[in-house]
């Protein structure tokens, strides 16, 4: 088993995980020319030395760094004038500064790296949202060594057949963006588009609302979304796969190593939202909490808030799911069956989650919540 872990930049995290199977970490400074997969104001600030002093932490270890690159959309910056030379100036400042590797999303960009470092590793992004092997094959066509997944982690026909044809896969294990997530492009993108130098705002992602409404409205949806457990990653490595990207760029040392610890041990067990990212409730309660505060929209905010906070103590027990889990899901066709009428994750949420204390039975999701589209334009100033 490799570990790809996230890094928030602290040299204790390098110290901590020495005895996991970590070999590689991966990050970015907040802001860059492209941006990339985090908006700034969640990432830790990092100067050139603080970079530096981390990357040859990380080679001291034995270990490898990816600098991620990985925005979907440039903006349509790339149109104008010495854009590229200016990317080519910022990929060499990043191999100077000693990172080994690269997660790239656009292909203009990774055939332009691959152009320039012929040995410097490559990983297609889980941004560029390949769904087929054919996808896959361009990527590695153009130059690319690695593909991660995070959408079609439960494909596993889909993984065996870009490992057959030469890609080495890697699939992030602990986010809980839910099954085919409608809002997953426009948050892709906000994302990508907020970390750009000169970009102004916005301060909160608002597709993240869009999704967490979603659980406030079905909980179970969280069981039906992307994580893997820990107790499942072994049917990944029957499928050729031994590559597991752990997610957290904006936890703190103790969160990262306590989730990268759980899936080194193939094992959790206690609330799986304790090594899990549930972006889902955490983000939109703050956000709506100063909207409040500031005295904004308040008969969209209050039921929006109260939505929200009914679900702030939620947990999924990882002890009570039922044997099988995972490989019932993966022999579902799930992209072409209604949830509805399959039922199997519902009954599953049944079992594991626990809300206040609470089985979900007795979890009663709000009749009707306000649309939220009117609080947009209260997210879009860069202030905090
Ligand atoms: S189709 Fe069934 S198994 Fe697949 S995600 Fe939906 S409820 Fe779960």
């Amino acid at each position: 088993m490799e570990l790809v872990l996230a890094s928030n930049f602290d040299p204790a995290l390098v110290d901590r995980t020495r005895e996991l199977p970590v070999t590689s970490y991966f990050g970015s400074f907040p802001r860059s020319l492209t941006g990339g997969g985090r908006p700034p104001y969640i990432l830790p600030e990092v100067d050139e030395e603080r970079f530096r002093a981390h990357v040859r932490g990380i080679h001291q270890a034995g270990r490898k760094f990816y600098a991620t690159v990985n925005t979907s959309d440039l903006g349509l910056k790339e149109y104008g004038p010495g854009y590229l030379e200016s990317f080519d100036r910022e990929i060499g400042r990043l191999i100077e500064l000693g990172v080994d590797g690269f997660v790239v999303a656009v292909p203009l960009l990774l055939r332009r790296i691959r152009r320039a470092y012929p040995d410097v590793g490559l990983t297609v992004s889980s941004f560029a949202r390949i769904r087929t092997v054919a996808q896959g094959e361009y990527y590695l066509k153009m130059g690319a060594d690695t593909v991660v997944f995070e959408e079609a982690n439960r494909d596993l026909k889909l993984l065996a057949g870009l490992v057959r044809a030469g890609a080495r896969v890697e699939v992030l294990v602990n986010q809980t963006c839910i099954h085919d997530c409608p809002y997953r492009f426009h948050h892709l993108n906000t994302s990508s588009l907020a970390s750009q130098n000169g970009t102004q705002g916005p301060w909160f992602e608002f597709p993240i609302l869009q999704c967490g409404l979603e659980v406030v409205r079905d909980p179970a949806k969280l069981v039906a979304g992307v994580f893997v457990r820990p107790e499942d990653l072994h049917v990944y490595e029957e499928a050729g796969v031994d590559r597991f990207k752990v997610s957290g760029r904006n936890r703190s040392t103790d969160w990262l190593v306590r989730s990268a610890s759980a899936y080194a041990a193939r094992r959790w067990e206690g609330n799986l939202l304790d090594i899990l990212s549930y972006v889902q409730n955490l983000g939109p309660r703050s956000a709506l909490r100063r909207l409040a505060e500031e005295g904004k929209d308040p008969s969209v905010v209050g039921p929006l808030a109260q939505g929200f906070d009914a679900l702030a103590h939620l947990e999924i027990d990882n002890r009570a799911f039922p044997d099988g889990f995972f490989r019932r899901i993966a022999a579902t066709d799930c992209a072409r069956t209604s949830c509805a009428a399959c039922g199997y994750c519902a009954g599953v949420a049944r079992r594991v989650v626990r809300i206040n204390g609470s089985p979900l039975s007795s979890y009663q999701p709000p009749d009707a919540l306000p649309d939220p589209s009117d609080l947009l334009e209260h997210f879009g100033s860069q202030e905090a």
